[in-house]
């Protein structure tokens, strides 16, 4: 064997040595519209093909659990527990996980975050796009018809009983992040451990990628420690709630698209909250109801949570 041929012998195996070895990873981002919002994926695969074998399960995934749990499909599994008041109905284990889960968030936020408030969210769409505050007896016959003390959970037999005719569950607040957290999961069964997955303000990502201490996530409302915590981040969920676009301003007041229960319109702090937690539905549920509760009266609830990580910040009132 002359040189030149071991030569190229040697340069053929240590090829082959580096597309099977560990850090023969492609890395591959797939973008989809799902509950009405982009849903994007970064994954660490060590194949196109199975990059995209994963991605379309992990898409069908979500448009499965989509379908159970917007309040949009009239024929969804959600909307269908409203037809039989005052009746215990057993639910499919996925819808049974976010409203078992809503419940005991609802629970620990004094009613704040709450998935009966559906009429008032309707009722507050209306708002937003009218732009008058609701009419007094509209307002009251929507709040007759939402409130936490309606809803109740019963553990044991995957069952939940909704009190009063025409209620409304609306998961818009927690589904995201259950949702999202299901598709990462997905992704694993297909055998990739290193991936990203977020949409509209809620991430959940898996492994580091490869050679690397952990995912870089971009944090909204942010303070240093998360933002520092936020650059390497493994096996966890990120939500980040109250900094939308979807605010209205209504004679000088702004009001942001998550209900405040006590007044049953749209709340008007001014807090963006960023929330890491292992748990993506309870990332997403507890960010809503910080959005909320503001600074100020949250230590009641993350007494309740010590696990998770919260970060407020709070927008400067608009000089006038
Ligand atoms: P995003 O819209 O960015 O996902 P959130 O996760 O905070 O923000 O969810 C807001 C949604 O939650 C609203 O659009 C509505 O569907 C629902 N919602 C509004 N107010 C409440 C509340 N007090 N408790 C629970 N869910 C709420
Ligand atoms: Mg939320």
């Amino acid at each position: 064997m002359n040189v030149a041929r071991a030569y190229r012998l040697l340069l053929g195996v240590s090829t082959l040595v580096l597309a099977t070895g560990a850090d023969a990873q492609v890395r591959r981002e797939f973008t989809a519209v799902h509950m009405g919002v982009p849903v994007r994926m970064v994954l660490h695969s060590s194949s196109d093909l199975v990059a995209s074998k994963a991605a379309r399960a992990a898409f069908a995934r979500i448009a499965e659990l989509d379908d159970k749990m917007s309040d949009y499909r009239p024929q969804s599994e959600v909307r269908m527990l409203s037809q039989r008041p005052g009746d215990w109905q057993t639910v499919s284990p996925d819808l049974f996980a976010v409203l078992a889960r809503a419940e005991e968030v609802s629970r620990n936020s004094g009613g704040v975050f709450d998935v009966t408030l559906g009429p008032l969210v309707q009722l507050w769409r209306e708002t937003r796009q009218t732009r008058r505050l609701p009419d007094p007896d509209v307002l009251s016959r929507a709040r007759s018809r939402s409130g936490a003390p309606m809803f109740e959970v019963d553990i044991e037999h995957s069952a939940v009983r909704l009190w009063v005719p025409n209620m409304r569950l609306d998961l818009g607040g927690i589904a995201k992040g259950y949702i999202l957290q299901e598709a990462l999961k997905t992704l694993r069964t297909h055998g990739i451990r290193s991936a990203l997955v977020e949409a509209g303000g809620d991430v959940v990502v898996g492994d580091p990628p490869p050679g690397q201490a952990g995912w870089s996530v971009f944090v909204a409302g942010g303070d240093t420690a998360t933002l520092r915590r936020a650059k390497a981040l493994s096996n966890v969920a990120v939500a980040t709630s109250g900094g939308s676009e979807q605010f209205v301003e209504i004679g000088g007041v702004r009001y942001s698209h998550i209900i405040d229960p006590r007044t049953g319109l749209g709340a008007t702090g001014r807090h963006i909250v960023t929330v890491i937690a292992e748990d993506a539905a309870l990332a997403d549920a507890a960010a809503t109801a910080l959005s909320v509760l503001g600074p100020e009266r949250a230590a009641g609830f993350r007494k309740k949570y010590p696990q998770v990580l919260v970060s407020f910040r709070t927008l400067p009132e608009p000089s006038r």
